[in-house]
């Protein structure tokens, strides 16, 4: 069971709120995260549980417990990154050292985490919508698993290079826009014993999250992002003594004997 936690900041499609986008809300009728959310549960509850957090919960609703209690987190904000209190950012980078995969989309790019576990200003060149092409360009990597060498986006968001990016472990997709941009679409890293996947597609006024692929790689991405592998990062023991003088007390010096 893979436990997924999908945080959003819920500005632009907030009902409650003043400055609220009737755009933004007709995409995400229940908020992103629930458009979102809903993309992960067709997973089946056999394989997932999936949770929502937002930025006006207490601590952003990523309290310890919620985050112990996550494999994968998925992130989405846009015009509130300087809203999200630092101390929560620590503790979400130490928990993706620790082993919780991180799924960034789309403005995420911004985040204060997505910045912080690149290292880089993770600025790019942006543009208003334009038509997006989307290519496979790693397909025997699991996240591009059932996705065809290219797929039709539509209009979204233009997202162009250059991406200030930390050098990725993959770039698996690659955006084609027809006003002439090209983007890195779909990337991975990897930070202490954490998998991160940064994927383009998602503004919050399109219909990304409705597209058939779009769906089928965020659902790969939750897969591929989970790891067994969950220890305290920062408290790696320090080897004070060499493993092969370890190797030889155990042996009880019988190995020295025959020498
Ligand atoms: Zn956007």
């Amino acid at each position: 069971m893979i436990k997924v936690t999908v945080w959003n900041e819920y500005k632009h499609e907030n009902p409650n709120r003043e400055k609220r986008d009737e755009k933004a809300i007709a995409c995400h009728p229940n908020g992103l995260h629930e458009t979102v959310a809903e993309i992960v549960r067709e997973l089946g509850e056999d394989k997932v549980s999936v949770r929502t957090a937002w930025l006006e919960q207490p601590e952003h609703g990523l309290t310890e417990e919620v985050l112990n209690d996550t494999d994968v987190l998925i992130w989405w904000g846009h015009m509130s990154h300087h809203l999200v209190d630092d101390a929560i950012v620590e503790r979400v980078y130490n928990r993706v050292l620790d082993g919780m995969g991180l799924i960034a989309l789309h403005s995420a790019h911004y985040s204060k985490i997505f910045k912080k576990l690149n290292g880089t200003t993770c600025s790019l060149k942006w543009r208003d919508g334009a038509y997006e092409r989307i290519f496979t360009v790693k397909p025997a990597h699991p996240i591009a698993r059932g996705i065809p060498e290219h797929f039709e986006l539509g209009i979204e968001e233009c997202y162009g290079e250059f991406f200030d990016i930390a050098t990725p472990d993959d770039v698996i997709f690659q955006g084609w826009y027809d006003i002439g941009e090209v983007f890195r679409s779909g990337c991975t890293f990897t930070r202490g014993y954490g998998k991160i996947f940064y994927f383009q597609p998602g503004h919050e006024t399109n219909y990304a999250f409705q597209n058939v692929y779009v769906r089928k790689i965020i659902q790969n991405a939750v897969e591929w992002c989970y790891s067994d592998v969950k220890r305290p990062y920062s408290d790696a023991p320090q080897i004070k003594t060499t493993l092969e003088a370890i190797r030889l007390e155990n042996a009880e010096g019988d190995y020295l004997k025959h020498f």
